[in-house]
């Protein structure tokens, strides 16, 4: 297994350790993380050690994780599997948009007709996907969403205070 130097802050404490992951979706809340960035990156680099994003860096580890935010739908069993493992080498898993939370619209797919879900059958055999497109809490236990189509950025900015007060309460 790879594994990465754990990092701390300047008071000796263990940073928190991030992931952001992205399943089936646009990829829009992503957009939204990095310009929120814009104003938070100068805190969140004392605080964050950021040891999976895609969006930020190309070295990516995946060995443990204090918080995993997850954007997008289940669609595959591959995805199935890999969202599976991220839960076990996470403390908290937060679902971020509504993709990931309530499975839609990624996962419009569930909402076809009987003749509408024929028409596509060799697009899900093909892919090998899922019959239905699941939400993360269908897979894995979530313990916060971030609502919103992309995700609501006041929401998002709530739900890491409240994991940060949880995970670090004395600083
Ligand atoms: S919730 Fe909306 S913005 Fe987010 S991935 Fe799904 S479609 Fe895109």
């Amino acid at each position: 297994m790879e594994t990465q130097e754990t990092q701390s802050t300047s008071s000796g404490q263990e940073k928190i350790k991030i992931g952001w992951f992205s399943f089936s979706c646009c990829e829009d809340s992503t957009v939204i993380m990095t310009e929120i960035m814009n104003e938070h990156w100068q805190d969140w680099k004392k605080m964050f050690d950021f040891r999976h994003a895609r969006v930020l860096k190309s070295n990516n580890i995946l060995d443990e994780l204090d918080i995993a935010f997850i954007e997008g739908a289940i669609a595959g069993p591959d995805q199935e599997e890999k969202v599976k493992e991220i839960r076990s080498k996470t403390k908290k898993l937060v679902a971020i948009g509504a993709c990931a939370c309530i499975g839609l619209p990624a996962g419009q797919r569930n909402t076809f007709t009987e003749a509408q879900k024929a028409e596509i059958q060799f697009l899900i055999d093909r892919f090998g996907a899922l019959p239905s497109v699941l939400k993360l809490s269908d897979v894995v236990t979530v313990d916060a969403q971030v609502p919103g189509c992309p995700m609501n950025p006041d929401a998002f900015l709530k739900a890491v205070d409240g994991l940060v007060k949880e995970l670090r309460p004395k600083s």
